[in-house]
């Protein structure tokens, strides 16, 4: 047989149908308004890779070392496209939509049941694997990826180091009728932290998700166990709801203006749920957390767990949420994440996980947002953040880069801070060792009421504050240097911290920030506001830090984002899809193709000088060629910049524009800068933001620093200035070897611009010595 229903399911089918359905079925013959549901079987999945072939290679497939990250990676891939792509044979097909025409003809919620569940600590498996909203024709696919789920790097790497076998734990997945709930929320039968006989309900409007996925602040209510006497009510302000859109799947809206502040739940209503948690509590003689949602005045409860944190440290209340859009979880109980410290500094505060839909009101001075990866739309809420906390990039991805002009300290790349963290935890951030840890560290605990802004600065270096990087054991005077010493801005936003670093100028200006925080795409942009807003929109990025600088020199660059990047955008649909952006549609490639949008820029240019700011200059990105950089410079002139009374460069980010630098010099070109993170990518052949070649990633790699000698000698030979504005111009090694090698300019992030300038100064000085001796 291959499906179950409810009904008939109670806790001896553990095995034949994992913990959570065998749960829901418990509570089902409780008599509890559990909505229906069927169990496709964990027997199910047991016979469909047995019966299809495809076992051996899944489990030859996952036999590997879990400590080696790119195995990891590779295996998990493997073992989820062998279940995806494999069909699912006809009589499993037929059995399972039988049992959803008898269920209804609505939409359903897919929810996976691993059969280990039950083991201690070893939940692991399935546990984000919910899909709501879904209609019969997706149905099979949805179980099926319940069942890949068993294969996530996570589920893999657990049952590895717990020596779980990994053919001894099957999948069931649950198929239960969607409840269109009008509010929705979780409730704690005791307080899950202290244990206390307190109940805590948390409600909000619509679908459970915005209160699961932290979307929401839910209304907080606390009440007696005993009396059932509500005893604290936090009524929140509730923007936005989940509910089925037209197509059936979940969208997030507005919540109406009259329900923003309304109390989501009546006293009565509230007593109903603390009923249903005394029956759900004495079922199962533990406290639990449930999951509830009501429709029509009918109460259900979708899921109930034990909760497990009483005791813990980390209360799960506040905002509650859940990874598994299911029931609501426990924060596990200890979590020390790595990744890289991307921007100095140690801070803890309370965990914010943002997606990118994410309604980023709920970012709140002090928190530490956790997402996959920021976008440029985040950006006023990582200036509130006191930390960043990232699942992908590396040194050069956006959230890197930006945290580090906000001066907020970063950990990214830690491959799954989303799913291992909850809302509302307080954890500490190391931003210079690249570790996250729940909780706070005593020292912050006792002080964090002199932050003042709900986060815990726990070193002086995490400022989060537009004042300057603090320095690092150097005297407060600016160096004097012949190397001059420059600082990168990406985010006008920045201006004003990054002057005041005393930095001779700006090495690189990146517009593509100001562009994409605009959520359109340049095409778009120009489309809905027109040419003239475009150029002013650019204009008025520019202007704001080469005001903050006059007359220290601002080296802008033209556009240069890789199309995966606009894809993402307002007009995105419209950008080309690119298998691999990094060597695709970007930097000078882009502008000369489309040539009427490269022009709006150098019409900003020509408006920046109109206006006066003659220190700003003009670089142009991804070069290969002489002859695009001709090109190029003849549409300068079309635009009304004179090349030969402007600073006008080229980066030096690819083989061929480091090979062929004495023909790039001779198109009087004013500089060449040194793009080490894209040199490096293209020289080595390691995508600078594949965190599984990460560790081959090395801008101090021989062939790197050989092109680079090569062009400082040309350049100088033609009396063209190098600069470096990569991330390795923070690095003391590297400001060594060009400082040797006669670089003009070394632009660093704003946190090491210090550090650098000490550390030219002392290469300098070194030099002087040697040639006097
Ligand atoms: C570089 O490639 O080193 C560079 C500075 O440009 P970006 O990081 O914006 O590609
Ligand atoms: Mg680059």
């Amino acid at each position: 047989m291959h499906t179950l229903w409810l009904a008939d399911i109670g806790a001896d089918d553990l095995a034949r149908v994992g913990g959570k359905a065998a749960s829901l079925g418990e509570l089902t013959g409780a008599g509890l308004p559990v909505p229906s549901a069927f169990v496709v079987s964990a027997g199910t999945y047991r016979s469909f890779i047995e019966d299809t072939g495809i076992e051996t290679a899944l489990f030859e497939a996952v036999d590997i070392d879990s400590d080696d990250s790119a195995a990891l990676a590779g295996a998990a891939e493997r073992a989820q496209e062998l279940i995806l792509e494999t069909a699912v044979p006809a009589n499993v097909r037929e059995d399972v939509l039988a049992a959803y025409d008898e269920l209804g003809d609505g939409a359903v919620a897919v929810r996976s049941s691993a059969t280990a569940e039950d083991l201690p600590d070893a939940s692991f498996a399935g546990q984000q694997d919910t899909y709501l909203n879904v209609e019969r024709a997706d149905l099979l696919d949805r179980v099926k990826e319940c069942w890949a789920s068993l294969f996530t790097q996570r589920a893999i790497y657990y049952r590895n180091e717990q020596g779980f076998a990994h053919d001894a734990v099957d999948i069931a997945v649950v198929v239960q009728e969607m409840v269109d709930a009008e509010k929705s929320g979780v409730l704690f039968t005791s307080h899950p932290s202290t244990g206390a006989p307190t109940a805590i309900v948390e409600a909000a409007w619509g679908l459970g998700e915005a209160v699961v996925s932290g979307t929401v602040s839910p209304d907080n209510y606390v009440l007696d166990r005993e009396s059932a006497e509500v005893t604290d009510v936090t009524v929140a302000e509730k923007r936005v709801m989940c509910v089925r859109g037209e197509d059936g799947r979940t969208v997030e809206r507005s919540v109406p203006d009259e329900k923003r502040d309304a109390q989501v739940l009546e006293e009565s209503e509230l007593r109903r749920l603390i009923e249903l948690g005394d029956r759900v509590e004495a079922h199962y003689d533990c406290p639990q957390d449930v999951e509830w949602a009501m429709r029509d005045g009918e109460l259900y409860l979708l899921q109930s767990r034990p909760i497990t944190t009483i005791d813990d440290a980390e209360p799960a209340v506040g905002t509650g949420a859940s990874a598994d859009g299911g029931a609501m979880q426990s924060p596990p109980d200890e979590v020390r994440l790595s990744g890289i410290g991307s921007s100095p500094g140690k801070v803890s505060g309370t965990v914010r996980i943002v997606d990118k839909l994410d309604n980023l009101d709920k970012v709140e001075q002090g928190d530490i947002i956790v997402t996959e990866m920021t976008t440029p739309d985040m950006v006023p809420a990582m200036k509130r953040a006191a930390g960043i906390v990232t699942d992908q990039g590396g040194m050069t991805s956006h959230a890197a880069i930006v945290s580090r002009e906000l001066g907020v300290p970063a950990v990214v790349g830690t491959d799954d801070a989303t799913e291992r963290l909850r809302d509302g935890q307080t954890v500490t951030i190391n931003g210079e060792m690249g570790t996250v840890e729940v909780g706070e560290p005593e020292s912050a605990a006792s002080d964090d009421a002199g932050s003042g802004d709900g986060a815990a600065p726990v070193d002086a270096s995490a400022s989060g504050s537009t004042a300057p990087p603090t320095e690092q054991g150097h005297s407060p005077v600016k160096p004097m240097t012949g190397t001059e010493v420059k600082v990168n801005v990406s985010i006008p936003e920045a201006a004003e911290r990054a002057a005041a670093t005393g930095a001779d100028g700006v090495g690189l200006l990146r517009i593509e920030h100001m562009i994409l925080s605009t959520d359109k795409t340049p095409t778009r942009y120009v489309e809905d506001h027109g040419e003239r807003a475009y150029v002013d929109e650019i204009v008025e990025g520019v202007r704001g830090v080469a005001e903050a600088f006059y007359p220290r020199p601002v080296r802008v660059r033209t556009l240069d984002a890789p199309s995966d990047e606009f894809r993402q955008l307002q007009g995105g649909e419209d950008e080309p899809a690119e298998h691999n952006p990094m060597l695709g549609y970007r930097g000078i490639r882009r502008s000369l193709d489309r040539p009427d949008e490269f022009e709006l820029e150098l019409r900003a240019f020509a408006r920046l000088y109109e206006l006066g700011y003659d220190n700003v200059e003009l670089m142009l990105p991804l070069v290969t060629d002489a002859e695009d950089v001709l090109r190029a410079k003849s549409m300068m002139q079309a635009a009304g910049i004179d090349p030969d009374k402007r600073d006008w460069g080229v980066m030096i980010e690819t083989p061929a524009s480091a090979l062929g630098i004495e023909e790039l010099c001779e198109t009087g070109i004013d500089f060449a800068s040194f793009g080490t993170n894209d040199l490096t990518q293209y020289t080595l052949a390691v995508d600078r933001n594949n965190t599984n070649v990460a560790d081959r990633f090395s801008e101090l790699h021989p062939a790197v620093l050989e092109l680079m000698g090569q062009v400082i000698g040309t350049c100088r030979e033609h009396d063209v200035a190098t600069s470096i504005c990569g991330q390795a111009a923070s690095k003391p090694e590297m400001v060594q070897f060009l400082v040797d090698e006669g670089v003009s300019s070394i632009s660093a992030n704003i946190d090491a611009v210090r550090d650098v300038q000490h550390e030219v100064k002392r290469v300098e000085q070194r030099l002087l010595l040697e040639s006097v001796r």
